[in-house]
């Protein structure tokens, strides 16, 4: 049984799929148990998925990428959630952010900050939700304000992916106060080592334990009039064309944590007795498999098509939270029906299912809770 088989995977992002496959196999699923338990961060997991050319490519190759497109990403991302989620989501946030440098950036943004990340001498981070809220983009309270020089920022982001281990930062801050809630937010370029600029890990997390966020407090972070990126005032629109992107993404994610519930569930019944035979030989197991199996091709079937449908940019907003919202949900429901089979042994950290169990809880929240993609689902999806 292939879960993740190629049929539904366009021809071209076949090869890095196959790539990202052999990565897995021999870096991510034999170290997926040890990070789980230690929650350190994964450098030497890292360090070969860079080598192996299958981290932060998706930067263009006049950047020096491979320039990955939206498909292959989420190829690759497939293959990676399946194997662990923790040691996966700290591979794929290497790169978090360049998108937007890419997109919006200037010729001179994208050569000091792409490039680096691109060879791999760097790590970016995307700053966006804060202490008080991570929901309400128009929300936030993190101020740039303007100085002579460029800016001068202040206030406190948390839960960003290397906070701690970046170089840099795409940092998302209030730069007005006009009636347009949404026209008040800009985007920036922060180096971690600017002063005024403070991050900590955050405490230890249940699930993808082997991926680091940070706590960032902004006090006075003086950064040049050139960091603006894009317009002054265009952040909340920049951010919500990176997350359609980000959202079919995460939908992998979700796969991928399915296809793993599955593959676990599956092994754990035909190897346990009960009343005298294996417990998959109960027609109750039976459906409840044949039901993981159908929410997991469905979920599949929409991520690939919202992946087709948000590159050619139509009605990206409607099917990057459809594929992010149900994919999600088929990964967690996956895992507790998983976790039900598994019986006593579901709750032995042994067992992989306890861990996926847990991480799958990660992204109904992250990339925009699973209520705000229902709303977007809502508005952008009239018939
Ligand atoms: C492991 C992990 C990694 C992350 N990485 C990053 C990162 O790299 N960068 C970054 O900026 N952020 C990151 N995040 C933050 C993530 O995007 C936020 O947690 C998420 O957007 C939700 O924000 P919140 O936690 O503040 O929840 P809140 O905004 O406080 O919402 C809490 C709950 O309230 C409900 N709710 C809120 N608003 C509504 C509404 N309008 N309608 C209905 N219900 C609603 C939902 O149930 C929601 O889950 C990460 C989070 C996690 C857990």
């Amino acid at each position: 049984m292939d879960l993740l088989d190629e049929s539904v995977v366009p021809a071209h992002a076949h090869e890095v799929k196959r790539e990202a496959r052999e990565f897995a196999d021999e870096h991510i699923r034999p170290n997926a148990e040890e990070y789980f338990r230690s929650g350190e961060y994964p450098w030497d997991v890292l360090e070969a998925g860079m080598d192996a050319g299958l981290v932060a490519q998706d930067i263009s190759e006049e950047y020096g990428g491979r320039g990955l497109d939206l498909e292959q990403v989420l190829a690759i991302n497939e293959e990676f959630y399946a194997a662990d989620a923790g040691i996966a989501l700290t591979l794929m946030l290497a790169s978090f952010g360049c998108e937007i440098i890419e997109t919006y950036g200037t010729e001179a943004q994208k050569d000091e900050y792409l490039r680096p990340v691109a060879a791999t001498d760097q790590l970016s981070g995307l700053a966006v939700s804060e202490p008080q809220t991570g929901s309400d983009m128009a929300g936030m309270t993190t101020t740039a304000e303007r100085t002579d020089d460029g800016w001068v920022l202040n206030g406190e982001k948390y839960w960003v992916g290397n906070a701690v281990e970046a170089d840099w930062l795409t940092v998302y801050a209030k730069t007005g106060d006009g009636d347009d809630r949404y026209g008040n937010y800009s985007m920036f370029i922060v180096e971690t080592d600017t002063a005024g600029y403070e991050a900590q890990h955050i405490p230890e997390k249940i699930g993808m334990r082997a991926s680091k966020q940070g706590h960032i407090i902004f006090d006075d972070c003086e950064i040049p009039e050139e960091n603006l990126v894009g317009t002054e005032g265009g952040g909340f629109y920049v951010l919500a064309d990176f997350f359609n992107h980000g959202r079919v993404v995460v939908g992998g994610h979700g796969i991928g944590l399915a296809a793993h519930a599955i593959e676990e569930t599956w092994k754990f019944v035909h190897d346990r007795e009960a009343f005298g035979r294996d417990i998959a030989e109960f027609q109750s197991t039976q459906h409840i498999l044949a039901d993981m199996r159908m929410e997991f091709e469905a979920a599949r079937a929409l991520n690939w098509r919202a992946a087709r449908k948000v590159k050619q940019g139509e009605d990206a907003g409607f099917w990057a939270a459809a594929t992010k919202t149900k994919s999600t949900e088929t990964a967690v429901d996956c895992s507790e029906r998983g976790m039900q089979l598994h019986g006593g042994r579901s709750v032995l950290e042994e067992y992989p299912i306890s861990r996926v169990y847990r991480d799958a809880r990660i992204p109904v929240i992250y990339e925009g809770a699973n209520e705000i993609q229902r709303n977007l689902i809502y508005r952008q999806g009239d018939i």
